[in-house]
């Protein structure tokens, strides 16, 4: 059975809102065999939904919709169904009552909209919602399926785990997709498909795709089998061709961000980190902080943006910066050490440079930043040219201090 889904909601057309909701029900889908074939974002509109999803209805064997059930006149979902589907809307009793109750409850008179929600179209089923007012819609026809969901995820999500999930797995033929992503850093997008394209040429199951994210590549699996089992050992397969390929530039299979795999080393070898950081104002801090448990192996950062903080919390001396510059490889080494010497962390990380998108020179262009680490036994500085935008520069230079660190400490 193939998927299609609709979201419906004008505010989704606009810059402000995304369709997320789609994003989650493709992942539930996927892991119960089903493929998504069609994705439409539609306005409030009552004749371009209709003109959707007579299309859909025609090519998929699942079409979900969700949004437009609320109580407002804006909200067409119901009616269009009823319309497009040729069934009239009929009123649910046990549907008024609980909403009736619910209003009662609120000890207000319940607007007279609302009744809207206590329509449904003939031969349809009605699905709680455990979180909010609009119920969900289940309508078989012609061997179709088509759900109408609430849009608020948080609606939306509670039933369809409690009301579709059952139901289609039913139905979903007997076969799995399992997915594994591989999460490599070091190496560019092109070196790391050089390396792994003869191996995921040879199958078409699993699939595989390459995407860069944020200053890492991440290399994403999809397989599908009878059941479980057999699509993880297909995934288990070709995987391990990749991390043959990729060796410990793989430093993630299982989902889990630089900053987490980082902070399992630090605990691991009892380790604990601190940061000076300049151009990344605080970046690679605020990361290793994203990490539920971060007191165990993060001491504390300084953003030492002036010379003047630079000598005055970290002791850098005054003369280095005068001699050298702030962006230097000295001064990034002064950095890592002298944090590490005042906090007591086993590890001390410096950072500077220049993230543009002025302040470059000739010698010392945008992009130009030195990242040092200091630990017992030798301080290592390394220098990177980092092309792009500001933003860009900060985060690319948060990835490469993080994967020094994970160099250095897993050794
Ligand atoms: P309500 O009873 O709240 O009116 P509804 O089913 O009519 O529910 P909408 O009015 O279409 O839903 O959307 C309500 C809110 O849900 C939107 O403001 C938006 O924040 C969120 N929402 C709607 N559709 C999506 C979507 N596809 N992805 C993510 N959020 C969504």
């Amino acid at each position: 059975m193939d998927a299609e889904i609709i979201a419906v909601g004008s505010e989704l057309l606009t810059p402000f809102r995304q369709d997320t909701n789609s994003l989650y029900l493709t992942g539930k889908l996927n892991s119960l065999g089903i493929e998504v074939r069609f994705k439409t974002i539609v306005g409030d509109d009552r004749e371009r939904l209709a003109a959707s999803l007579r299309q859909a209805i025609e090519r998929s064997g699942l079409v979900i919709l969700t949004g437009g059930l609320g109580p407002t006149e804006d909200d067409v979902n119901r009616e269009v169904v009823g319309d497009v589907l040729d069934r009239p809307l009929l009123e649910v009793p046990e549907l008024r009552k609980s909403l009736e109750e619910r209003w009662a409850k609120l000890g207000r008179a319940m607007p007279a909209n609302n009744l809207r929600q206590t329509l449904v179209p003939r031969g349809a089923e009605w699905l709680p919602n455990s979180r909010g007012t609009a119920p969900g819609l289940w309508i078989e026809q012609d061997e179709r399926i088509l759900v109408l969901l609430p849009g608020p995820p948080w609606e939306l999500e509670a039933m369809f785990e409690a009301e579709c999930i059952p139901r289609l797995a039913r139905r979903a033929g007997g076969t799995r997709i399992r997915t594994r992503t591989y999460k490599v850093v070091g190496l560019p997008e092109s070196e790391v498909d050089r390396r792994i394209a003869p191996a995921f040429k040879q199958y078409t199951n699993p699939e595989t795709t390459i995407l860069s994210v944020l200053g890492t590549i991440e290399v994403h699996l999809r397989a599908h089998g009878s059941n479980d089992a057999e699509a993880d050992a297909l995934l288990t397969e070709l995987g391990d061709k990749f991390e043959l390929a990729l060796g410990d530039h793989i430093f993630s299979s299982r989902g889990e961000s630089l900053e987490e795999v980082v902070g399992m080393y630090l605990v691991m070898k009892q380790k604990t980190v601190a940061t000076a950081e300049s151009c990344t104002g605080g970046l690679v801090a605020e990361r290793l902080t994203r990490v539920p448990g971060s007191s165990s192996f993060f001491v504390g950062g300084v953003v030492a943006y002036s010379n003047d903080l630079k000598t005055r919390l970290v002791g850098v001396p005054a003369e280095l910066i005068a001699s050298e510059g702030a962006v230097s490889q000295p001064v990034a080494q002064a950095l890592a050490e002298g944090v590490r010497r005042r906090t007591g962390a086993s590890v001390g990380i410096g950072i500077t440079g220049i993230a543009g998108p002025s302040g470059g020179t000739p010698e010392k262009p945008v992009g130009l930043v030195f990242i040092a680490l200091a630990d017992d036994r030798s301080t290592e500085v390394r220098r990177f040219q980092f092309p792009g935008d500001r933003e860009r520069i900060r985060t690319w230079s948060s990835v490469a201090a993080l994967e020094m660190i994970r160099r250095r400490v897993r050794e």
